[in-house]
């Protein structure tokens, strides 16, 4: 839950014990999609790579690597980054045992570099 939807719901609520008049209704209306907008608009930015800004849902890389790996990489464990900005700020490649079981790594879509990090030997 964000400010905003907390906002909006409560003040739908209130507005609930009140004669609604059409432009209390338009208010809450603008709330909610404000509200829907910024959930939105945040779910998105959280899909952002932290260095180059690349959607990583869009890219197709995304993917969970072990938490020590993370928490080295990412001290504030928080955000995304793509495979080649993790690598960079790693100093190497990303191999099969980086990553963890997480359904992300084994039936989301990969891009063809991080297809070719989780590929296993066979
Ligand atoms: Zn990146």
């Amino acid at each position: 839950m964000n400010e905003l939807s907390d906002l909006a719901a409560g003040l739908d609520w209130d507005i609930g014990y009140l004669t609604l008049t059409e432009e209390r209704g338009e208010v809450v209306a603008a709330l909610r999609e404000l509200a829907d907008w910024y959930e939105a608009r945040k779910d998105q930015t959280d899909r952002l790579c932290l260095d180059c800004e690349q959607d990583t849902q869009e890219m197709r890389e995304y993917y969970m690597v072990q938490d020590d790996l993370w928490k080295t990489v990412n001290p504030d464990v928080d955000g995304m980054l793509c495979v080649g900005c993790l690598e960079t700020r790693l100093g190497r490649t990303l191999t099969p045992a980086d990553f963890t079981e997480a359904p992300c790594n084994t039936e989301f879509p990969h891009s063809p570099r991080l297809q070719a990090r989780l590929a296993r030997a066979a």
